[in-house]
């Protein structure tokens, strides 16, 4: 089983994505994996499964993971160290532990994790056990930024101001390029994966060694248990709608402020080399 896990700055169209991945046939999303704490933590901080169940562990899908779990191991989802690196042995143990019996339940070719976070691919790419095709996605910086600015997550406050968030675009997309560049990937623009998905999943596909499937389109009316992720996980409609409200709602000057600022983070994420595909 292939791990297809989504490297990108926040507000970059993972979700959608991995919605479309989930929608083939051999495919199977987990979501934002590693809130899966958050989720069946004693706190329970969120609750319910994209599927409609009430909380994850009431959810048939997650319940069978769980149960697999505690047959072979003797402890339960809530007990597995999925993202906590101060003991990288564990974490790294808990997380094949958590995708083998994913993989085991689901029965699909690839499992998607699309929790974007760099550091936890870094640690998915330092198990020789896992097979992991990392894809790096990447938005034009001023919707990401634009939508950043809108957002109340905490990662905003973190990066409060233009010229953070700026900043962070640039940062994210040298990261994620530095750590996939000498190895096999894929590359998204968010843009064109919303204009002509079959131009950016067909090619995309191939590298996960599977064909395009046109249900993959039909994203929203698949059976799906992922985990975080924003609001369109939930989604009933396909329909697909490039937002550039950035275009209306920015500055001349914030606009130009942003080009100039993201070139580094731009140009990462341009940069070409022998052995990737390309969705763009
Ligand atoms: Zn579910």
């Amino acid at each position: 089983m292939k791990i297809v896990y989504i490297a990108s700055s926040p507000h970059s169209g993972s979700t959608l994505l991995d919605l479309m991945l989930n929608g083939h046939s051999r495919g199977f999303t987990v979501g934002e994996i590693r809130q899966l704490p958050r989720f069946v933590g004693p706190e329970q901080l969120m609750k319910r499964c994209t599927c409609g169940a009430p909380s994850i562990l009431e959810c048939p899908f997650w319940d069978k993971v769980n149960t697999l779990v505690r047959e072979r191991t003797g402890r339960t989802l809530s007990d597995l160290n999925i993202d906590s690196y101060r003991d990288l042995d564990a974490c790294r143990r808990d997380n094949r532990i958590l995708f083998e019996a994913v993989g085991a339940i689901s029965g699909a070719a690839f499992v998607v994790d699309s929790s974007k976070d760099v550091q936890r691919l870094e640690l998915l790419l330092s198990m020789p056990e896992l097979d992991v095709l990392p894809i790096f996605l990447a938005r034009n910086p001023k919707g990401q930024i634009l939508s950043m600015t809108r957002s109340g997550e905490r990662k905003q406050r973190q990066f409060a101001g233009l010229s953070g968030l700026i900043g962070f675009y640039s940062y994210q997309n040298s990261k994620i390029d530095r750590l996939v560049r000498n190895r096999p990937h894929f590359r998204v623009r968010y843009e064109n994966l919303v204009r002509n998905p079959v131009a950016v999943l067909s090619p995309l596909m191939q590298s996960i060694g599977l064909e395009y499937e046109p249900q993959q389109q039909n994203f929203a009316v698949h059976e799906r248990h992922n985990v975080g992720g924003n609001r369109m996980r939930r989604k009933t409609s396909n329909e697909l709608r490039l937002d550039e409200s950035w275009r209306r709602d920015l500055s001349f000057f914030q606009k130009v402020a942003i080009d100039i600022g993201t070139l580094p983070g731009r140009y990462a994420f341009r940069k070409q080399r022998p052995r990737i595909g390309a969705g763009r």
